[in-house]
């Protein structure tokens, strides 16, 4: 999102707290809400498009339902319950979601876990409900807990049956957290829906996960501003100039506390419980997929930058902009990115 649009954004954040459309003269459909703790804009570049917007929304909703760990009845918090106990029967979408979570678990050495649930729970970070009084209670978890909760993290112990659609966790206490995967997941089922409408041109961001579908009226490349990882939301380091592509971020910023003068962060780090803590601030990457970027960021993130580089040899269609903790921001693969904020520097192409 550009700088004047999060701008904008977030001052229409404050005064809607329900789903509301905005249609204007210039053909554009908008549609901005809450949904997955977090806020969502789509834009179509097509007037009036009520319906449209209406079966984006409906969807986004049928989603948070099916995989919010925050919603008892949740297809995710019925596996949870039953872990160690029984299979559950899932809807396909949370199956898929699932079985596609698992693959990069596998493929990331389990840097991406999604059954990292039990940890998650543990320090209570950006708990994604903001109705949920336990939104508040982060806290810097004993190591004894860390160590036990730590032998509940594996995602080997997800057993799938594709021919009934089940989940099992084999472990008692052991819990899914799809929260690094189901925003990216969001926005390609969205994409589905506006190209099956055949809309040509949109815009969708859920939650700072974003999708630039088609391209511009006059042939020139959408323009993507890329958070400033230190700064207040809404700040950028630069911007993207791309075709059609999806534009996801992992970074500190996102949920966190401080204590102490420590940053603790929500992405944590599976092989030792605590925050991922290595040299970076942020990686962003671009791909066709928003759900494989979702997964992937997050993985990245995790693995450090020197460790990561084998995903983008599995992955050639990937690009990255890592932002570090010293202020240098490096690139991978092909992309168009322009520093603008003077703070920081940005090293040669790789
Ligand atoms: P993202 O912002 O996409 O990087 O996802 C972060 C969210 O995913 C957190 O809020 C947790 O719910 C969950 N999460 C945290 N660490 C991991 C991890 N190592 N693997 C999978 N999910 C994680
Ligand atoms: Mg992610």
């Amino acid at each position: 999102m550009n700088y004047l649009s999060a701008l904008a954004f977030k001052k229409i954040k404050i005064l809607f707290l329900i789903p509301f459309f905005v249609s204007c003269m210039q053909g554009e459909s908008s549609l901005y809400d809450f949904a997955m703790g977090t806020a969502f804009s789509i834009t179509l570049y097509k007037h009036g498009q009520y319906k449209v917007l209406d079966e984006i929304f409906t969807n986004i909703k049928t989603i948070e339902n099916l995989m919010s760990v925050n919603i008892p009845s949740s297809d995710v918090s019925r596996i949870n319950a039953a872990a160690g106990i029984e299979a559950v029967h899932v809807n396909e979408k949370t199956f898929k979601v699932i079985e596609r979570a698992i693959y990069f678990a596998y493929l990331s050495g389990g840097a991406f876990d999604p059954s990292i649930g039990a940890l998650t729970s543990l320090w209570g970070i950006g708990n994604d409900n903001r109705n949920d009084s336990r939104n508040d209670y982060h806290r810097i978890p004993l190591q004894d807990d860390i160590d036990k909760i730590l032998s509940l993290v594996n995602w080997r112990n997800i057993v799938l049956d594709s021919e009934n659609n089940t989940v099992f966790l084999t472990q008692e206490g052991m819990a899914l957290d799809l929260g690094a995967i189901t925003k990216g997941y969001t926005v390609d089922r969205t994409v589905d829906i506006i190209r099956n409408a055949g809309i040509k041109r949109a815009k969708i961001d859920i939650g700072g996960e974003i999708y630039m579908l088609g391209e511009k009226t006059d042939k020139t490349p959408w323009r993507v501003g890329i958070q400033d990882p230190k700064g207040v939301h809404g700040g950028i380091i630069g911007f993207i100039q791309t075709g059609e592509t999806s534009v996801v971020t992992s970074g500190i910023y996102e949920r966190f506390f401080e204590k102490d003068g420590i940053h603790y962060h929500h992405i944590l780090n599976p092989f030792n419980g605590y925050p991922a803590d290595n040299e970076l601030l942020s990686v962003t990457l671009t791909a066709s997929s928003a759900m494989d970027a979702d997964a992937l960021s997050t993985a990245i993130f995790v693995l450090g930058y020197e460790n990561a580089g084998f995903l983008f040899e599995t992955q050639p269609g990937i690009a990255a902009i890592f932002v570090f903790k010293d202020l240098n921001i490096k690139m991978s693969g092909d992309i168009d990115f322009t520093l603008t904020n003077k703070a920081f520097n940005s090293a040669m192409q790789e």
